[in-house]
């Protein structure tokens, strides 16, 4: 993010400031090759020693087990949806779990918002049966809407704790509705716990081994576009008999990527060039323990703005309201564009909610600094006593 514009976009987003002046450095020189970082080959030792830096950086950040390998993949965390399906439907490990012809292997979602609500709709579209363990939009205790997340009473597993399920799905943090879980939700040790952590990876610390595969777009918390990290137990990734699964494209098969180190064909290596210079910068944080404190502070600052306000409201209670995308509705909804296009012309961008909830969605990002919550808070208030007096 240059230095004059407060970037609250929820993705792709800002990037820290001395990230970006550091690749403009390198750009045209990259690891004294005389070559851009565009231009190397993905098989050369320098690309080689940057993709292992950033595996190994990335590994240390999140404590991953060494019985978890990292993917860098492609196609966004939209593929992901389809490859977590086709991956664990091959696994011998699950394989063994449900015998071959018994009735389809159920799979449980736990719908908390768009991005949990269309990995769903993927898998049964590739033909999974996907139970649907709650859609928080169907129920009483979260208003009919994307809001929370529903007692566990209202929770309808496969079998106890999902026992019965191949494996349990769900979205830490729903980037378009604002909500975030606030714990990893318990269930059956026999089953698999896939998590997709897109908006809030590397946001505080993860107990990875809770997880059979967590998995991140990279273009908000780590770094551009182009790249999707992966994380997956090894065990999950030894397919049974071919002949006990349905064939699945060689660029979704998480084996095909661990074995050839993510370099089975050629990988987005700018994006992962990227990816290494963010997590050298969180290391500088403190770690994710430090983008945690960070996070709390710019939560602060706006949680108690809105806490006082007539006229911002987000319909996301503690605690589930998320630490990275906040939605806010104005009580007067018609001075939302007032209130954007003010927003903008002070430098304060990408304000405007999803299009499909619209409102306003102030996303905190790891790479927001404070000053750009201040600045924004400062807005809100005068905005506030301008308008409602
Ligand atoms: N999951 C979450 C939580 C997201 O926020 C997004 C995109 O915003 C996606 C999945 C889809 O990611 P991609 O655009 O990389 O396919």
């Amino acid at each position: 993010m240059s230095q004059s514009v407060h970037n609250f976009g929820a993705g792709p987003s800002v990037l820290p400031a001395s990230v970006l002046a550091r690749a403009q450095h390198e750009f045209l020189n990259f690891a004294d090759t005389g070559m851009s970082i565009l231009e190397v080959s993905h098989r050369s030792a320098p690309f080689d020693r940057t993709i292992r830096q950033a595996e190994a950086n990335a590994r240390a950040l999140l404590a991953i087990p060494d019985n978890y390998s990292i993917l860098f993949l492609q196609g966004g965390a939209t593929t992901q949806f389809a490859a977590v399906w086709y991956n664990l439907m091959a696994a011998r490990v699950i394989r063994e779990r449900f015998p071959p012809g018994a009735s389809p292997i159920p799979v449980d979602y736990l719908v908390t918002g768009t991005w949990s609500k269309k990995a769903a709709q993927e898998a049964a579209h590739l033909g999974a049966s996907v139970n649907i363990v709650f859609d928080a939009a169907k129920s009483a205790a979260t208003h009919h809407t994307y809001t929370g997340i529903p007692p566990r009473s209202e929770w309808q597993f496969s079998g106890p704790d999902g026992r019965d399920a191949a494996y349990v799905y769900y979205c830490d943090n729903e980037t378009v509705h604002g909500v975030e879980w606030d714990h990893v939700p318990t269930v059956h040790p026999d089953t698999i716990l896939v998590c997709d952590m897109s908006s809030n990876i590397m946001s505080r610390p993860v107990d990875v081994s809770k997880f059979g595969i967590v998995y991140a777009g990279a273009q908000k918390n780590m770094g551009p576009a182009g790249v999707t990290f992966v994380v997956i137990r090894n065990d999950l990734l030894a397919h049974a008999d071919p002949s006990t699964f349905t064939p699945f494209p060689i660029m979704l098969d998480y084996q095909v990527a661990q074995a050839n180190n993510s370099l089975y064909n050629t990988p987005p290596t700018f994006a992962i060039y990227m990816c290494g210079l963010v997590y050298d910068w969180i290391q500088e944080q403190g770690g994710v323990a430090g983008m945690a404190e960070q996070s709390r502070a710019k939560c602060a600052l706006l949680n108690t703005a809105l806490a006082r306000s007539r006229l911002y409201l987000c319909p996301v209670a503690e605690p589930y309201r998320s630490r990275m995308n906040v939605v806010i509705n104005l009580t007067q909804p018609d001075l939302e564009e007032t209130f954007l296009k003010g927003a903008q012309a002070l430098g304060m961008l990408q304000l405007k909610g999803h299009r499909s909830v619209g409102g306003i969605r102030v996303s905190l990002y790891n790479a927001l600094p404070l000053e750009s919550v201040r600045t924004l808070v400062d807005y809100m208030t005068e905005f506030e006593a301008e308008h409602l007096g």
